[in-house]
């Protein structure tokens, strides 16, 4: 069948796209820039997040999980927008407990790329302090769930695909656990002895903070030669672009 290509504007620049794209993809194919934490290139949208809401037809929408529709006037790059984006950063700030000096995904981190790209010096809420643990239990990985933002890509993409038909979709190695303020990710108890070297590195590269870390492995990259030390985060080197480009085998 024949796809039908939608005619739209995003901030008065007209753009086409496929009809049924998500509005975050759409924006990137016409070179426009959504910020989000929880969507991934490829991966069922979430749309946990809320990063990156827009407006279409001035009603406010998440990009990723939105289909663009012939005609739609999108919102993206506001002042209203911006710092409801900013505010939604800050609230994620003061929720964990986020030591970036310290933490091994410095630099890579797409929570701290996004502050700085907002200009964030100090969140205007308080902090929570609230009390979460380390758990160092498995063997090849460390989960630090003062950092967690429950964007649930873990959940969507670590998948346990061994010996499964061709196409089957595979068992979520990661869950969540508990309820409401005490809910957090966990590893399942079965699938999670078997998690693989590749599976573990996955794990760690596709969570947008430093929640999951592999053990025994630290610093490869120094401090300051890291994808967002050397320009900030942006349409051009945000993880989901080179996972789109991965995934089409550009
Ligand atoms: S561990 Fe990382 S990928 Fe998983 S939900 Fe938390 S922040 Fe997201």
């Amino acid at each position: 069948m024949e796809k039908k290509i939608a005619h739209f504007t995003i901030d008065n620049k007209e753009c086409t796209a496929t009809t049924g794209v998500s509005i975050i993809n759409a924006a990137r194919e016409n070179g426009i820039f959504i910020p989000t934490l929880c969507h991934y290139e490829g991966v069922k949208p979430a749309g946990s997040c809320r990063v990156c809401t827009v407006k279409v037809n001035k009603r406010h929408l998440t990009a990723c999980t939105t289909p663009v529709a012939e005609g739609m006037e999108i919102e993206v790059d506001t002042a209203e927008l911006n710092d409801l984006r900013s505010s939604v950063i800050e609230l994620l700030f003061t929720e964990g407990n986020h030591y970036c000096p310290a933490c091994e995904k410095s630099g890579n981190c797409e929570l701290q790329a996004l502050a700085y790209r907002f200009g964030i010096m100090a969140p205007r809420f308080p902090y929570q302090f609230n009390e979460r643990d380390v758990d160092a239990s498995h063997p090849k990985i460390y989960h630090d769930h003062n950092r967690c933002i429950l964007c649930k890509r873990c959940i969507r993409i670590i998948k346990d695909e061994k010996d499964l038909p061709a196409g089957s979709q595979g068992r979520s190695i990661f869950a969540f656990n508990q309820r409401a303020k005490k809910v957090k990710i966990k590893l399942d108890d079965r699938l999670g002895k078997e998690l693989s070297d590749e599976l573990a590195q996955k794990a760690m590269d596709i969570c947008p903070v430093g929640s999951i870390l592999v053990k025994e492995t630290g610093f490869k990259t120094p401090i300051g030669q890291r994808k967002f030390d050397k320009e900030a985060i942006s349409l051009d080197n945000s993880i989901n672009l080179k996972a789109m480009k991965e995934a089409h085998h550009e």
